[in-house]
């Protein structure tokens, strides 16, 4: 008991296992650490229940933790276990193991869009000869994982399969940052930290546990997360540690053997939470603003063009007001001067318009995107936005009335709203779309009577209206409609049916 209580305030001693330091157990009271209980998601707190219910160790982990130190809401919890992901899915009516190179378990709750998925990772092993040899004698380890531990780092050190269990503090070390590194009991609220993740909170500083070179070798995917991290914490104040930054522009080659598809998420990542003005900023700083990923080297080239620059804040704002975001809008947005450099192009050499438009994107799309999950999805979304730019000009017969009936309508006015916001169309175009959006049928038709009697308003060749701007018109504030909606430009760009 004395021990115990003796070791709780002191840490453990280090493991003596090799050279690998695996830190001190330490274990934080709530007087100390001060997360506030009720912030823990009561679906992450029943996994942990369920699992510590049925004997296993479970807590809270990684990025959840950070922020409730942090004060910040978490967007999603993750649960660290040591039960395996077979023994986890047992335990709960909704569950899936997923993932090849990391299995992992989402336990479910609810459906449709208000679902909520609870990420459970098994404690991964130490990642060396002896993490192989104690498998062997590890009979929760399947025939399959031994396989897969045979593969499992490639002759650069990539780590290409990672399904080896361990105790909590190799767990701990194999995570990327001290401050994600914590584990949070949310019913003794004690905080497990073997790293000084806890102090590094108080003095803002992102270090990299471990040798910072090995450990991006390990998986270069760290360099973009030292970004993320970078930036998401930039206003708390926080830096990265030299020894963490140092590496980061010399080791970028090394992502070159990461799938495209894993690179396509975490640029959208930098890009979709809140916080794509302060990566842009950061890659800058660190000097990756160029080699992580080919869009995003676009991304950042333009991000001082008025239009980009637009499309990021605006990005920015929507995830703080909690309102969706599509990868779709904004890499229409990234991408849009080259699709009107294409269409002006064809233009020029006589093709009609709408197949000039046509042209330019299948040239722009098979140019910039690579091969990454939901392709054709995603081509579709950005086809739609694009196409619908032209159909905007057109404000006579009954085309503004079958646009607007589009389920993609929204996106593809928010798209024309900040185009308007930039000059590349008259502002005065996306106010009346945003009226249109809003009234009756009657006032639908003396919208239209006005816009025919208004002059050149009939332009729909590239590049839309004229490059002239007149001055800013306050805008009404919004009038809720029947559905609460408040207008076309606050309704989203997601469509209704996604
Ligand atoms: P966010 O707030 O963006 O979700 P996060 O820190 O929770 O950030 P996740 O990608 O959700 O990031 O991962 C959860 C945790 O898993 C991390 O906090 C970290 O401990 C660990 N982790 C995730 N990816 C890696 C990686 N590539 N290398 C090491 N540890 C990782
Ligand atoms: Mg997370």
């Amino acid at each position: 008991m004395i021990k115990k209580f003796i070791q709780k305030i002191l840490g453990q001693p280090k493991a003596a296992r090799g050279p690998v330091d695996f830190g001190k157990r330490v274990e934080i009271p709530a007087s100390v650490h001060g997360i506030n209980p009720a912030l823990v998601d009561e679906r992450a707190l029943n996994v942990v229940r369920t699992l510590q219910d049925a004997g296993y160790e479970a807590y809270v982990v990684g990025g959840a933790v950070r922020d409730l130190l942090l004060g910040l809401r978490p967007k999603d919890f993750d649960v660290a276990t040591d039960a395996t992901p077979e023994e986890v899915k047992g335990l709960f009516r909704r569950a899936f193991i997923i993932g090849r190179r990391f299995r992992i378990v989402h336990v479910v709750y609810g459906r449709g869009r208000e679902h909520e998925v609870i990420e459970v990772s098994t404690f991964r092993a130490h990642l060396d000869n002896r993490a192989a040899e104690q498998v062997k004698g590890n009979e929760k380890t399947s025939k399959s994982e031994l396989a897969g531990m045979k593969h499992a780092v490639d002759s650069s050190g990539r780590v290409l399969r990672d399904n080896v269990w361990g105790p909590q503090d190799e767990d701990a070390t194999r995570r990327d940052f001290t401050v994600n590194a914590m584990y949070y009991d949310p019913e003794s609220q004690y905080l497990v930290d073997y790293h000084g993740g806890m102090q590094d909170a108080k003095k803002k500083v992102l270090r990299m546990i471990g040798d910072p070179v090995a450990r991006y070798r390990e998986d270069p995917v760290r360099i973009i997360r030292a970004v993320r991290f970078a930036a998401k914490l930039s206003p708390l104040g926080f830096k990265l540690e030299s020894k963490t930054a140092k590496p980061l522009a010399t080791m970028l080659k090394l992502l070159g053997d990461v799938p495209q598809s894993r690179l396509f998420d975490e640029m959208l990542k930098l890009l979709q939470t809140g916080h794509a003005l302060a990566s842009v900023a950061q890659l800058q700083e660190l000097g990756l603003h160029k080699g992580i990923y080919p869009l995003l080297d676009v991304v950042v080239e333009r991000a001082d063009t008025a239009f980009v620059k637009a499309a990021l804040a605006d990005t920015d704002r929507r995830v703080g007001e909690e309102k969706p975001v599509a990868p779709s809008f904004l890499l229409a947005c990234v991408l849009w001067a080259d699709v009107k450099l294409g269409w002006d192009q064809r233009v020029a050499n006589r093709v009609p318009p709408f197949p000039a438009l046509q042209e330019a994107i299948d040239e722009v799309f098979d140019a910039r995107i690579g091969d990454v999950s939901g392709r054709g999805k995603l081509a579709a979304d950005m086809r739609e936005i694009w196409m619908m730019q032209p159909r905007f000009e057109k404000r006579i017969g009954s085309t503004p009335f079958s646009l607007v009936e589009q389920p993609r309508f929204r996106a593809g006015f928010d798209f024309l709203r900040l185009r308007a916001e930039v000059a590349d169309v008259e502002l005065t175009l996306a106010d009346w779309w945003q009226e249109f959006s809003m009234a009756d049928d009657a006032a639908r038709e003396d919208l239209i009577q006005q816009a025919k009697s208004e002059k050149g308003n009939s332009s729909s060749g590239p590049a839309g209206a004229s490059k002239t701007r007149r001055a800013p018109r306050r805008r009404k504030p919004a009038a809720k409609n029947a559905a609460g909606n408040s207008g076309a430009s606050d309704a989203g760009h997601v469509p209704s049916s996604d």
